[in-house]
């Protein structure tokens, strides 16, 4: 079995806490991982301080700095077969996606940021209201100093990448802590960058627990900022050890997103749109489209479609180039995914498709879950109330758009949401009345560089 090893300082470190890697299409450990202990957390903190403070890193010539953000670039590209195996391997996401989707795009992040260093950190001018005609005002863009980056475990390599290529931009060093169920596609990308000749010790990467390593990387003084992505159940105790020190934070925490079918919408593109958004990666995403609303004169012809195809979506190991919807993350996940669906029921929703565990024996020891459509579940009920993070969605009914509004915003959450229609000017409106940070209008899950 492959081991995996630590990046401190420019040097690959062993540990005694050492954890076993499960491939969940299977359930079968596929790596082990060195896991950072105490010292070794100790080590990465001073490792990145001193970079930032005694290294060259923040002072390079930005067309230097560009220089190894393409390097990394292309270092992904190179070895993007092998990260696309190790990412479907390890978190379950089918093989298609790692390799028409989060490789590339993962590569295509450094070459964004490498590519418009210059225009990104350009000095503003601000124009202010003085008497003194002397008086001039500039916003400099500088590097912050030590960022902490936390990955979850439903994009390891992305998400990982949108956070690391953007704090190198900036000329940051920093302190990668992916998730601890998957952390093989950093620690390889750990391998491209030390291959690059980046100074030591501007990029750590340490496999930890979260519970043992979070406190001593967000409490400590010297660690500037802390960009975090995540539930909001550990986002909240990252507020609490950032609020020790006080130190900038970004947090990304979960969804429970809802997309409006309106009655003009393109009723096919509006059905197979809203399959992927909910059933891409096994609804595993925090921008999971979990609760769809659909206007009452197209409800029925809507629901027929959608279920007919949700129940057609091939399931699979990861590894599959056939496959549609892999395993989930874990044993513990489908669990909870399955007493989800299991309350919803004994509280009155009705199963309109799946809602179990497949029964085909070549998928028996794979954590798997069916693609699963919920209609009537209460909205006061739980399962329209909490981040499920599994392949369930729950369908209702709206007839006007005023109520669509109501039914979308009903949620604690306000990450993301879409509207289908093919009146544009309805769709804007209607978007410009949500409470979600990003809406999509007849399309799902377009993400692109230049977005904040
Ligand atoms: P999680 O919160 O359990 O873990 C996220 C990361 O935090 C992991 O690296 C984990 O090891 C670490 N962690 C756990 N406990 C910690 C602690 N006490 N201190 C510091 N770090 C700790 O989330 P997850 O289960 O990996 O991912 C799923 C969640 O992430 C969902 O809620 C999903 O919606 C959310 N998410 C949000 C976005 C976004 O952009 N908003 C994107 C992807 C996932």
């Amino acid at each position: 079995m492959k081991q995996y090893l630590l990046l401190i300082n420019g040097e690959n470190k062993d540990s005694k806490i050492k954890q076993d890697i499960i491939n969940p299409s299977n359930g079968e450990a596929i790596a082990r991982v060195s896991f950072a202990d105490k010292d070794h957390i100790e080590k990465a903190i001073s490792s990145a301080r001193n970079a930032f403070d005694k290294g060259s890193w923040k002072t390079f010539p930005l067309e230097k700095r560009k220089e190894f953000l393409l390097k990394i670039s292309q270092g992904i590209l190179e070895n993007a077969q092998e990260l696309a195996e190790l990412e479907s391997l390890n978190s379950g996401k089918p093989i298609k996606e790692t390799t028409f989707m989060d490789i590339p795009s993962a590569a295509k992040t450094f070459e964004y940021f490498a590519n418009n260093l210059e225009h990104l950190l350009q000095p503003e001018t601000i124009n202010i209201d003085s008497q003194i005609s002397s008086v001039r005002a500039g916003l400099f863009y500088e590097p912050r100093g030590v960022t902490v980056l936390i990955v979850p475990w439903n994009y390891p390599l992305l998400i990982a990448c949108w956070k690391l290529a953007q704090s190198l931009a900036a000329g940051n060093t920093v302190i990668l802590k992916p998730a601890s169920l998957t952390p093989l596609s950093a620690l390889k990308l750990g391998e491209i960058i030390q291959g690059t000749g980046l100074p030591e010790g501007v990029v750590n990467i340490i496999a930890a627990s979260g519970d043992s390593s979070g406190q001593a990387l967000c409490s400590d003084k010297r660690i500037d900022m802390i960009s975090f992505t995540g539930s909001n159940s550990v986002g909240k105790k990252i507020i609490d050890y950032t609020s020790k020190n006080v130190k900038k934070l970004l947090i990304e925490l979960g969804g429970k997103s809802a997309s409006i079918i309106l009655e003009d919408a393109d009723l096919e593109a509006a059905v197979n749109t809203s399959l992927c958004s909910i059933f891409l990666n096994q609804g595993q995403m925090c921008t999971a489209m979990s609760r769809i609303f659909i206007q009452d004169s197209i409800y029925d012809k809507f629901i027929a479609d959608f279920v007919e195809k949700a129940k057609k979506i091939k399931i699979g190991p990861a590894m599959d180039f056939q496959t549609q919807i892999g395993p989930l993350i874990s044993l513990k996940q489908r669990e909870t995914v399955s007493k989800f669906v299991e309350r919803a029921k004994s509280e009155g929703a009705r199963v309109l498709c799946g809602g179990n565990i497949p029964g085909d024996t070549e998928l028996k020891k794979g954590f798997f879950f069916e693609p699963t459509v919920l209609a009537e579940a209460s909205l006061s009920s739980e399962i329209f109330q909490q981040e499920v993070f599994g392949p369930v969605a729950l369908v209702g009914r709206f007839k006007t758009e005023s109520e669509a509004v109501e039914l979308a915003n009903k949620s604690d959450f306000g990450l993301a949401g879409c509207i289908f229609s093919q009146d544009k000017d309805r769709a804007g409106k209607i978007a410009a009345q949500l409470d979600s940070g990003t809406i999509w209008i007849n399309t799902y899950g377009m993400f692109f560089e230049q977005l904040p």
